[in-house]
């Protein structure tokens, strides 16, 4: 080997972000993939060497819950907006959910005429999430081998017509499904009749934000989670909760880990960082299901991401028109419930969990390695050797104030509009390549690993599958 070689991109930092800590380091990149961690000064040429100083580089994020809704409610956001925002956020690898465009993913069709949709028009690499609806299993197979990263589903009504709940029995006979397939299940876990309970005589319009959490209540939430590791222990199935916001549900799913049910956890930047007694009245740009609760209910959050109860975090980044806001009413009830934020993840944690004395590493494990690890990609979400050269140039010391009129997200509304965050993403590099105005996202698929049965079995534990096993990933 020439003592001095030869790459396509070196970016030196005194603060690269490695899986085992943060150091100073020359990432060197070649063909679009980490080709060697050399020491900060190490001799190296390149078509371009970047000198950042004390500016950090972390992995790019690995946001596992957006919502993009194109086809079919492109006004609400589209692939174009959607992944720029990502970029600009330091996210580099989405999964789209599969509700709120039309069709939803629920077919093999629609996840063609999805990857169709996105092809050539996105800024981050993007792979999709299959939905399991009323009346749609003898589709998940043909979903699965399509190459969709696993199956949601709700338990209480989604909020979209074409994208109906599951009952109890037909929740357990798609879990028995997905457990044969060795496919993810990932379930938006509020149960409908204890929804339906807490909104028995209630009056119209919810104009006081303490009315809606009250329609919304932990015990919707307790109860879904319940049943979702109950039908799991019964059915092996590999189970996911979807945007947790109670701690009253941690108790049960420490039982169900510690009992050996396979099941992860994702709570949502909101949660971290919002707390119901600060959210105005009529402010429904807050509006999110389940909701923010309270203070202490997010300090409880903290706690349970800081013993990993909690796997990680992702943005569930839900936009509507500001009309779907229900700005001018006010009304809670009928607002649409989804916060856009897939731009604003990274500073939102950074700033609480710094607050909290917590490292970059800790934030990069959260948002990054344990979400790519969740969604079987090993070659994303760290800076190793071989990975994706997917890397964020962060200022974890600047501040700035949020403008909803400068995010690249479709609509402005988004509750942080004014508040004081810290941590700058200054550089989005995207297999090594700057992400500018270029689509230069791929359509990512599950990356297969022999067989069905043996695929990952939950987060931490990273897809065993050597690099000529992947299948068709990329395309
Ligand atoms: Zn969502």
């Amino acid at each position: 080997m020439s003592p001095r070689r030869h790459f396509d991109l070196v970016l030196r930092s005194q603060r690269v972000v490695l899986p085992d800590g943060e150091q100073p380091a020359a990432v060197c990149v070649s063909g679009g993939v980490v080709a060697a961690i050399l020491a900060y000064d190490a001799p190296a040429s390149a078509a371009r060497d970047v000198e950042l100083g004390s500016l950090a580089v972390l992995p790019g994020l690995v946001d596992t819950h957006v919502h993009i809704n194109e086809p079919g409610r492109t006004e609400w956001e589209g692939f174009e907006s959607a992944t720029r925002a990502a970029a600009l956020g330091g996210v580099t690898t989405l999964i789209d959910m599969p509700l709120n465009s039309i069709p939803p993913t629920t077919t093999p069709d629609a996840l063609a005429e999805k990857r169709a949709t996105a092809k050539e028009r996105i800024s981050v690499d993007v792979g999709f999430w299959g939905g399991a609806v009323p009346g749609n299993r003898s589709e998940l197979a043909g979903l699965h081998d399509a190459g969709a990263f696993g199956f949601k589903c709700f338990l209480a009504d989604s909020g979209v017509p074409e994208f109906p709940a599951l009952d109890a029995v037909e929740f357990e006979a798609t879990a028995r499904r997905t457990a044969e397939l060795g496919a993810l299940l990932i379930v938006h876990a509020e149960d409908q009749h204890a929804l339906d309970n807490a909104n028995r005589g209630a009056a119209a319009p919810v104009t006081q934000f303490a009315a809606f959490l009250a329609s919304r209540p932990d015990a919707a939430e307790s109860a879904a989670v319940a049943q979702v590791l109950a039908v799991a222990r019964r059915t092996g199935a590999r189970v996911h909760i979807l945007h947790l916001s109670s701690a009253e549900c941690l108790a049960l799913i420490e039982e169900a880990k510690a009992g050996g049910v396979r099941v992860s956890v994702e709570t949502c930047p909101h949660y971290l960082h919002f707390a119901a007694e600060e959210v105005p009245d009529a402010a429904t740009e807050y509006k999110c299901c389940p909701p923010v609760r309270s203070a202490a209910n997010r300090e409880r959050l903290w706690t349970a991401l800081d013993s990993g109860l909690i796997d990680f975090v992702v943005s569930d980044h839900s936009p509507c028109t500001p009309e779907l806001k229900q700005r001018t009413t006010g009304d809670f009830a009928i607002a649409w419930g989804g916060i856009a934020s897939v731009q604003l993840g990274l500073p939102v944690v950074w700033t609480e969990a710094r607050r909290r004395g917590w490292t970059l590493k800790r934030v990069a494990e959260l948002m990054s390695l344990r979400p790519a690890d969740f969604v079987g990609l090993p070659h994303k979400g760290r800076i190793a050797v071989g990975c994706d050269a997917d890397l964020v140039v962060f200022d974890p010391d600047a501040q700035f104030t949020v403008d909803g009129s400068a995010l690249a997200h479709r609509h402005p509304l988004t509750p942080y509009q004014g508040a004081t965050l810290t941590g700058v993403v200054q550089a989005t590099y995207l297999r090594g390549r700057v992400v500018d105005d270029k689509p230069l996202g791929k359509l990512l698929r599950r990356i297969t690993s022999g067989p069905r049965t043996a695929g990952p079995s939950g987060p931490g534990e990273a897809a065993a599958v050597a690099p000529e096993e992947r299948e068709a990933v990329g395309t």
